[in-house]
């Protein structure tokens, strides 16, 4: 039935007997740096690639200050933790996510709510979160509070799924009007732009990025903390230093920290990845519109991106018109030796972020029941 579509990925991703859905590039200085962090000695938590690649980091996104950690999930807690998210908060976020980012709420103690995926676009829906807000929530003193639960709403998670930039300045403008500070989960969007010259995870007050394998840059893992602020950005180090102060040789920490440091081979592995971050981006946006052309003419939708935004098409998708039609692709294709894959499974669908607060879901079902991911790895 979808003979042409199994031909045309062929066609793109030429001489494999399997065809990953999101396969890492090494062509650059990997392997130099690896060794050179090998033959330093330097291979863990001190070491210059860390700094280095934070530099890096910084610079492409725009951003004042970068804090390299193990992985995005631990930068997500970290960031959490830092806008002071404790179990009296509860945290609005999205059903349509990676469970990376309700777990990362979830180590806090604090509760995720879970809003819809908006009519023209996966991310946050505004509109669901205003009539959540106003539906439910009172400002006293400038503090969001959940008239029901009587817990006090610490920040708000919107994650660019995807890649596909969130309506930010709808829902920045909606977060400040209730005093509700913004976090970007902005894991999948490294080299995604609100605009030419905005990146992505630079209107939040914290951002995280992720370098997991299947992302478009890896550090193996890795995670990143991006922000303007001087003093969330020294917190972020301390926190993510077991929280030791400076000292020669002595050992104090003066609060409960944690080591989510990002380990030196792995900056140096990141690092080496960032080198080629435009090839890799022009290679991805090539790829989607070879994507978008093809499906043109079927009676199957691809997921474009919007108007004025720049995305990076981590992993392409199409949108089938109904869920068995989803499912014969998703079964012909894996048959075929290629890994295509539904979204995830929604958050509130899991057993246990089941019964937590949310709104209507009706976007993100949808979504989740006719979306599948083509496969989307860099080509050189
Ligand atoms: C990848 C990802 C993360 C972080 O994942 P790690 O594997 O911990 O680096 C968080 N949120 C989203 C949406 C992701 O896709």
């Amino acid at each position: 039935m979808f003979k042409d579509i199994i031909e045309f990925i062929k066609f793109l991703y030429p001489n494999q007997s399997t065809i990953p859905l999101h396969a890492p590039v090494f062509n650059g200085n990997e392997k130099k740096y690896l060794n050179d962090c090998i033959d330093s000695t330097f291979v863990s938590s001190v070491g210059s690639y860390v700094p280095k690649f934070e530099k890096m980091m910084s610079d492409y996104i725009g951003t004042k200050y970068a804090v390299a950690t193990v992985n995005g999930t631990s930068a997500l807690h970290l960031a959490l933790k830092l806008l002071h998210v404790n179990s009296d908060s509860e945290v609005l976020t999205q059903a349509l996510s990676f469970v990376a980012t309700a777990n990362a709420i979830s180590y806090t103690g604090a509760t995720p709510v879970f809003v819809d995926s908006s009519p023209s676009n996966l991310g946050m829906c505004p509109d669901a979160l205003l009539k959540f807000l106003d539906e439910n929530v009172i400002l006293k003193e400038k503090i969001a509070i959940n008239k029901v639960s009587r817990k006090k709403i610490s920040a708000c998670v919107p994650m660019h799924v995807f890649g596909h930039p969130v309506q930010m300045e709808k829902i920045a403008e909606i977060c400040h009007k209730f005093h509700i500070p913004i976090i970007e989960d902005a894991a999948e969007s490294l080299g995604s732009f609100f605009s030419k010259g905005r990146h992505t995870g630079t209107m939040g007050k914290l951002s995280i990025f992720s370098f997991n394998g299947n992302k478009i840059v890896t550090s193996g893992g890795g995670g990143m903390i991006v922000t303007d602020d001087e003093e969330l950005f020294i917190r972020a180090k301390h926190l993510s230093t077991t929280a030791k102060v400076q000292h020669e040789w002595d050992f104090f920490h003066d609060e409960i920290g944690y080591n989510y440091r990002m380990p030196n081979i792995n900056a140096a592995l990141g690092m080496a990845q960032m080198e080629s971050i435009d090839e890799k981006i022009r290679s991805k946006r090539a790829t989607a519109l070879e994507y978008k052309n093809f499906f043109q003419d079927k009676n199957i939708k691809f997921m474009d991106e919007s108007e004025g935004r720049i995305s990076n098409y981590w992993l392409n998708a199409i949108e089938f018109q109904s869920k068995e039609a989803r499912d014969s692709f998703l079964i012909e294709t894996n048959k075929a030796g290629i890994r295509t894959r539904p979204i995830w499974i929604l958050m509130t669908d899991l057993p246990m972020y089941s019964s937590l607060p949310k709104t209507n879901i009706t976007y993100a079902t949808k979504y989740f029941n006719q979306i599948v991911n083509l496969p989307s790895s860099v080509r050189f």
